[in-house]
């Protein structure tokens, strides 16, 4: 077996690097691993074995403020009465509702895992897929005890019904979008408890940065026997009549596949790029066109160099905001988190505002001793809605922008604290890992695009119309996200079809 990659290294979005200063490691993509207790890969292939490591911190994700408000954070789940505690100076009741929901949901994670390491339930030819018909809907909300209504809804309309804590609205609105769920979205219901019940608070952080993820993968994949091949980019798949029987690379090399072609890049580059549009289908054709990318997993990466850690104003209320995993800066009530996703969804650079983490208080090993790197996310505009010249202006001044506000926040952050910043784009995360306009998920979220229709209904058993060729990157269920799940459940596809034996399902249900 043999893997291809374009890049020097492989990984794709699990890279660390030393993009400011050597010594000051960042993620540039993936930051926070909230599938590590899940995910089959980590355990069937023993990947602490080859050298994965992470750490768990206590406090997970929380939200300053500028004027010295008590922050509300959410910690680990073993730790909810911290939880319960921090949402309490504002509201006992938006406290016993968020920590009894996540308690019951935490008690079915295993069936929420389950959803995304099975493959969606096909489709009849000619049906579209009702969203209603999920079965975990029935056993998630009855056991989580949400009012089924909710499954309509929108993560947003479902929010603001349960909470009456702006502060608390405010954090959770950036935290549901930060897996990319739309926050409008209309019956949006399992999404929610997907993205702010079960992932709020299980993020972890692996020992020398996400990269020691990719590494683990890499060594386990040699041990059994995978040749890598990198600087090679796959330009087409080639075919025998309608069988694919190897690949070309954009240098000429071709390499045949002796069972099957599978595909981690993003559905239009695999069928309209690799196969070619002359060789699919009229309906085929018509379905891979039309796939949309973005709005709601564009990012940039903002990257920086510290003399010492954020010391935040609400710090004065609860010190933990300074040692929090993630946090929220720039957003002073809901409406300013509402307006900024919205802002970048539709196109435009939202105000200055942003997710931080500083990895180095968690493991100093990635950085100078008694140094800190700082990361965050802003979310972005897709790749084309700026010109080349645009991009580069943002890349200019945004951190700057950015700045004056962190420092309202953390009267520390000052330009002497920072020995170097640097801003990554959504235009620059498109040339350099083929993520589709910076689209993480390499395929937007809709209802359309979700579940047994993504990508497409005809596609989304991983299967494709060309024989032997399958789909295992994020274009497929459950998209986006380092849980490896689309390539887990392509495997499963692949091994149905080829009698090769199943995945183990030793100790757990998927
Ligand atoms: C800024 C950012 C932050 C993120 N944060 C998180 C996070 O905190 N937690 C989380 O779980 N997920 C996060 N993600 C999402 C996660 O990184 C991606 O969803 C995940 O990496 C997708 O995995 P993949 O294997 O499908 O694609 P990729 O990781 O993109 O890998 C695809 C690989 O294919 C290669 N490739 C592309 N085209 C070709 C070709 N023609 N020939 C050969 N090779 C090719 C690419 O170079 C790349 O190495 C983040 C993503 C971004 C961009």
């Amino acid at each position: 077996m043999a893997v291809l990659e374009r890049r020097h290294e492989e990984g794709g979005g699990l890279n660390t690097e030393e993009p400011c200063i050597p010594g000051y490691y960042h993620n540039m993509h993936a930051q926070f691993m909230e599938f590590l207790d899940y995910m089959p890969v980590y355990k069937d292939f023993d990947l602490e074995r080859m050298g994965a490591r992470w750490v768990y911190p206590e406090a997970q994700c929380g939200i300053a403020f500028a004027d010295g408000r008590p922050p509300v954070i959410i910690h680990r789940p073993d730790l909810l009465d911290r939880t319960w505690k921090s949402i309490a100076r504002y509201s006992k009741a938006d406290a016993d509702t968020f920590c009894e929901l996540k308690r019951r949901t935490m008690e079915i994670d295993q069936i929420l895992a389950a959803a995304l390491y099975t493959p969606p339930p096909p489709v009849p030819e000619g049906e579209i897929a009702n969203p209603l018909d999920n079965p975990l809907i029935d056993p998630i909300f009855s056991h989580i005890g949400l009012d089924k209504t909710c499954v309509l809804k929108s993560p947003k309309a479902i929010i603001d019904e349960l909470f009456e804590t702006p502060e608390l609205r405010a954090l959770l609105y950036r935290e549901c979008v930060e897996w990319g769920t739309p926050i409008d979205m209309e019956m949006g219901g399992v999404a929610f408890v997907m993205s702010v019940l079960w992932f709020s608070g299980i993020w972890k952080l692996m020992v020398g940065g996400t990269h020691t993820l990719a590494h683990a993968m890499t060594q386990a994949c040699l041990r059994e026997g995978v040749t890598f091949l990198e600087s090679s980019e796959v330009s087409e798949v080639v075919l025998s009549g309608h069988r694919a029987v190897g690949v070309r690379t954009a240098d000429g090399r071709k390499f045949g596949a002796r069972h099957v072609v599978a595909s981690s890049t993003d559905i239009q580059q695999t069928l309209l790029g690799m196969v070619g549009e002359e060789n699919l289908s009229e309906l085929w054709r018509r379905r891979a066109r039309a796939f949309r990318y973005g709005p709601s997993h564009v990012l940039a990466t903002t990257v920086w160099c510290l003399r010492e850690a954020p010391h935040y104003r609400s710090a004065e209320a609860d010190p933990e905001i300074d040692r929090c995993f993630y946090v929220m800066v720039g957003f002073d009530g809901p409406d300013d988190t509402i307006d900024y996703i919205r802002a970048a969804y539709s196109g435009h650079l939202p105000q200055h505002a942003a997710g931080v983490w500083v990895n180095t208080i968690h493991d100093p090993s990635q950085g100078p001793p008694g140094m800190h790197s700082a990361t965050g996310w802003f979310f972005f505009p897709p790749a084309d809605r700026l010109s080349e010249q645009e991009w580069e202006e943002v890349r200019r001044t945004y951190n700057a922008r950015f700045l004056e506000t962190w420092q309202r926040f953390a009267p520390n952050m000052t330009a002497d604290n920072v020995l170097a910043e640097r801003l990554y784009t959504p235009d620059q995360m498109d040339s350099k890992n083929k993520m589709r306009f910076g689209d993480f998920s390499n395929g937007a979220f809709a209802l359309d695009q979700l579940n047994s229709s993504r990508p497409f209904p005809e596609a989304a058993q991983y299967r494709t119309e060309i024989e032997s060729l399958y789909l295992c990157g994020a274009s497929s269920h459950p998209g986006g996200g380092v849980h490896a799940g689309c390539g887990y459940n392509a495997y499963k596809a692949i091994a149905a079809d080829h009698d090769l034996p199943a995945p183990s399902r030793e100790g757990r249900i998927y």
